[in-house]
Parts: structure tokens; sequence; C-alpha cells
């Protein structure tokens, strides 16, 4: 029997098996696919590194990408501002990324296998054509969750958010880009990206549920807009990520879903690796502090992972809705303060109630 069962080898599963490890549990950690490669921007704030370097004790890896500090917006094809974080960009490679805290795990002395969840019978888990016996199990496994399917908890379809994105070579408008671009006026209902990763540049578009037009037309248009050389035929990818729900009580008995699984993503940007992160480091101190974990990680995922997401979407619905748009866009155009105090939000220094405060009051 192994004392926890961790399925899914993302930031989620990787950081809570780190600790239960470390905490002297027998951990078998499992994935479907290995090695991974999530479709993801790669974009680590401030906080999600805080994550690995503090309160995982991974050190500060050189992961390869891109670190900066700049951040530009864009409406369509026009340049609307630019501002300086105070804090790092990093924009990771997520093969490397993920690699570093696999490796992590097996170091910290976590048994890491490839298998697949398939269901749970009679209090034990199905993985591949065997069964495997567990005290505490942690569902990792995306947003597709099949632990969170197994015990009746799967999101609702209708609350995810696309993703679509290409890796392209430096070239055309993107070629010199050092920066986080976000690009406005491609979507009525999402926004655009292109992050630097070193040789090659990383564009995206997002549309959260609600979405009415041909997201891979719109995406191809964004290309064509960037100069990307064969826009109209280049291969892109498309994964769906929790945007509309999460689950209030993300543990029920021994078994606690983490990141994706449970919805854990920030519903106006996307971010999703702090959150998984987080959830993981969440669920493993919950089951190392004995009798009433799953109390104490459905408490502690409400007091620290969730509460900016109610915050987050009512700031998407003022940014997705007219003339509010219109108005946030001129405000983003005419002076660099709403970018700094949003680049506050992203590292985790501020919330959006402080970003809509100091708006209203011109601070
Ligand atoms: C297009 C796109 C861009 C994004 N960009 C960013 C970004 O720039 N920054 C950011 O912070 N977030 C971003 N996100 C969100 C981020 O990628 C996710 O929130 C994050 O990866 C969630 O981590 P996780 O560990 O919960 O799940 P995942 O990283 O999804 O890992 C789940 C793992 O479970 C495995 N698995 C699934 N089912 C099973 C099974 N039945 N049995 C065994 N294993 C299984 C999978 O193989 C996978 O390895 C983006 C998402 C998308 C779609």
């Amino acid at each position: 029997m192994s004392t926890a069962l961790v399925v899914g080898a993302g930031p989620a599963g990787c950081a809570a098996a780190i600790l239960l490890a470390r905490g002297g549990l027998d951990v078998l950690l499992i994935d479907k696919t290995l090695p991974r490669d999530k479709l993801c921007g790669g974009l680590v704030t401030e906080k999600a590194w805080a994550l690995l370097t503090g309160r995982l004790g991974l050190g500060s890896p050189d992961l390869g990408g891109e670190v900066s500090r700049r951040f530009e917006i864009f409406d369509g094809k026009a340049f609307l501002n630019d501002a300086e974080s105070p804090h790092l960009l990093r924009f990771l490679p997520r093969a490397r990324f993920d690699a570093f805290l696999l490796d992590a795990a097996a170091k910290a002395g976590c048994r890491v296998e490839r298998g697949e969840f398939r269901g749970l019978s009679e209090g034990a888990a199905v993985v591949d054509g065997r069964v495997v016996r567990f005290k505490c199990l942690v569902g990792a496994d995306g947003v597709f969750s099949a632990v969170a399917r197994a015990i009746g908890e799967s999101l609702p379809q209708k609350s995810l958010a696309v993703g679509l994105q290409a890796d392209v070579p430096r070239a055309g408008r993107v070629s010199d880009l050092h920066a986080a671009r976000i690009f406005f006026g491609y979507l009525e209902l999402g926004w655009g990206w292109a992050f630097p990763k070193g040789d090659t540049i990383c564009i995206g578009l997002g549309g959260i549920p609600g979405t009415r037009e041909d997201v891979s037309a719109v995406f191809r248009r964004l290309l064509a807009d960037c100069e990307v050389a064969n826009a109209g035929t280049l291969p892109i990818r498309g994964a769906k990520l929790p945007n509309e729900e999460y689950l209030r009580e993300p543990a029920s008995g021994n078994v606690f879903l983490c990141g994706d699984a449970a919805g854990f993503a920030e519903p106006l940007t996307g971010e999703g690796i702090h959150a998984a992160l987080l959830s993981g480091i969440l669920a493993a101190e919950s089951i190392l502090g004995g009798t009433g974990a799953e109390e104490r990680y459905n408490e502690a995922c409400r007091k620290q992972v969730t509460p900016i997401f109610g915050q987050a979407r009512l700031a998407r619905s003022l940014l997705f809705r007219e003339p509010f748009r219109t108005l946030a866009l001129r405000r983003f155009k005419r002076g660099k303060g709403a970018m700094r105090r949003f680049l506050g939000v992203l590292a985790g220094e501020s919330d959006y109630k402080r970003f809509f405060l100091d708006s209203l009051l011109g601070r």
C-alpha cells in the first residue's frame, strides 16, 4: 500500500508529492504522460516563483526561457502603453519547469511511475489494469480530472475557458520582443499574449466562457498582425483551462483535489501555476497535520487560494463589457498608473479591490 497516491505530475501534484515525501510518507506519483507536454504560456509570476523558492525550498534554478520586467498593452495592432514591473516576470519553457519539479519529487523520495488513474473501486485506485491502495489520494490531474470525476466533482464543461497557442521564431513585429505583450481588441471576451522565450516567441489567445467568435480564425489574424510567417497554416494547439467555476470544498474524505482539477485558475489572467503550486502545498500540509485534514484543506483554500477569484471575475466582467472596456483602455493609454497597479496584483502584492480603489482615488 502506498500511503499517499498523487495523480498528475504537474505543478500541483509535484508540489504536494515533494512535501508529503519530505514529511515522511511513502508517496507514489503517477502521470499518464511522462515526460509531460503541457500547453502553457509559461509566465511564472513573482508570487508563484516565491512558492518554489520559499515554501518548496527548491532554490533559485536557472530554467532557461527569459526574464523581464517590461509589460506592454496593445489594442489590436496599436500600441497603447508600457510599464516596468517592480517584480520579475519569468517566461519559462513549461517542459523544463515541469521536468525540474518532477526531478525534485524523485529526489524527495517519491516513486514516480507512468500510469493512468481510471477510477475508484472499493476505496482503492484503479491505475491502468492494477489496483493501488492508499491512505490519501491527491487528485492533481488537470482540468478534466479523472479523480474529480470518480468522486462526482467534475467541473462543468461550459465553465471552462479556451486557450490557443503557437511557438514561433523571432520575426516580424515580435522579432525584438523582450516583454510580456498583451493584446486587447481581438476577442470580445478574451485577450491575446506574446511572451518571449529566448529564441522563440509564444503567442496565444484566450477566450472565456460565452466567447462567440471563431477563436481559431481570430488567432490566425493575431498571428498575421504579428507578421508571423505562414500565419494561415502554422500548426496551432489548443487547451481548456478552468475559469467560471471552482470547487468550494476541494477535499472530500481522504481525497484532495488540487490545481486545475479543483478549478483553481485566476479568472481574469488565466494564471494557474501559482494556484496549482499553492494548493498542492496546502494539501500536503493539511494531510501531514493528521486528523481533520479534509476541513483544514478546505479552509486553507478558502483563505489562501480562492479569495482573489471573485474579485478577478468582477474585474473581468468590467474589462470585457462596454463602456467599461473603452474607458479602461483609455486609462491604460493615458498613463502608466493603472498598468503598474495591475502588475502589483499579478505579483501578489495587491488585489483587485485595492486596484479599483486606487484607480478611483487616482492614486
Ligand atoms: C493555453 C494556456 C496558457 C496558459 N498560460 C499560463 C501562464 O502563462 N501562466 C500560468 O500561471 N498559467 C497558465 N496556464 C494555466 C496553467 O497551465 C495550469 O493552470 C497549470 O498547468 C495547472 O497545473 P496542474 O498541476 O493543476 O495541472 P496540469 O499541469 O494540467 O497537470 C495535470 C497532469 O495530470 C496528468 N493526468 C491527467 N489525467 C490523468 C490520469 N487520469 N491519470 C494520470 N495522470 C493524469 C496529465 O498528464 C498532466 O501531466 C495556461 C493554460 C493554458 C491552457
